[in-house]
């Protein structure tokens, strides 16, 4: 027969700001025993504020901040978007300007025949740069122009407002392994663990690391369910069981690659989704 009780809590998902690519992932949400999470922009707003800039010398702080934002106006992390924020005005290229976002690092660019780098110490250290390691907890951009350091920019993050009770529900809901991956490094993801009590973390993973870290959990789990919302999660959201993008301001790559989109970026859209789940279960069958 028609299964009527899918078509019926798919509507009722969409209602709620949820898109279910099918009715077999109405299916699989009531079978989760596993969620993994990205951290920025998953867990955490990915509305990063800058709270530091070390500057080496020669250069103000607003300097910095410019140059730092014409190399991420190429880039859609959140992280970028802080940068350009902090700098009130800076010079804007063409987007066919020479310039790559290396996954998991952060941007190299050649502006005005200078080779900027702006991103994290596994940038710097595959451009051979002598750069100034940041102590502070947060996260460091570094900045250099050709080959010479300039600059770290610390930016932080907070936790979404509803991560806290989601987790608490998710838990009661019979989610037995919470666990969060990140690019981020080891000390800003053990604060975020530990202030949402979480079963499990793993950082400064690479878009690769991400996947086999995936392959590894997926052995361990009944089903497992992966949440993200950048360009670097698509391959983690395709391997999933389910992948579940957060679409509000996820990357198309992502939204793509997901089986449920939440069209609102708030953790407590998973408990909504695995309520009308169960809900359709009882109807179906
Ligand atoms: P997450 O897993 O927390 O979503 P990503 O994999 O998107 O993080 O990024 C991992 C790390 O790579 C970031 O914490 C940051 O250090 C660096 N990074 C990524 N994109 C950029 C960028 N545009 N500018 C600077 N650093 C970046
Ligand atoms: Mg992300």
């Amino acid at each position: 027969s028609i299964p009527l009780g899918f078509f019926g809590g798919i509507g009722l998902a969409s209602k709620n700001g949820i898109l279910v690519k099918g009715g077999n992932y109405l299916e699989a949400l009531n079978e989760l025993d596993t969620i993994v999470f990205d951290k920025t922009g998953t867990i955490t707003e990915g509305d990063f504020k800058v709270t530091e800039v070390n500057i080496e010398s020669g250069h103000s702080r607003q300097e910095i901040l410019k140059l730092a934002a014409e190399v991420e106006q190429f880039s859609n992390h959140p992280i970028a978007q802080s940068i350009a924020a902090a700098a009130d005005d800076y010079q804007k290229h063409s987007a066919d300007s020479d310039y790559q976002e290396v996954s998991g690092a952060g941007i190299e660019a050649v502006l005005d025949n200078n080779r900027i780098l702006a991103g994290n110490e596994r940038l710097m250290q595959k451009n051979n740069i002598n750069f100034k390691k940041v102590k502070s907890t947060g996260t460091a951009v570094y900045l250099a122009k050709n080959g010479e350091f300039l600059a770290s920019i610390v930016i932080s993050d907070q936790i979404k407002t509803d991560a806290k009770s989601a987790f608490a529900e998710l838990r009661t809901l019979g989610i037995s392994n919470l666990t969060m991956l990140t690019g981020d490094n080891k000390a800003t993801a053990a604060e975020v663990a530990s202030k949402l009590g979480l079963d499990n973390f793993y950082a400064e993973l690479l878009p690769d690391q991400k996947v086999a870290k995936i392959e590894e959990l997926l052995k361990k789990s009944k089903k497992l369910a992966f949440v993200g919302d950048g360009i670097n999660d698509a391959p983690v959201l395709a391997r999933s069981d389910l992948g579940i993008a957060m679409g509000g301001l996820g990357s198309d790559a992502a939204i793509e690659a997901a089986d449920v989109v939440l069209m609102t970026d708030e953790p407590s859209k998973i408990v909504t989704a695995l309520n009308i789940a169960a809900k359709t279960k009882q109807l179906v069958w």
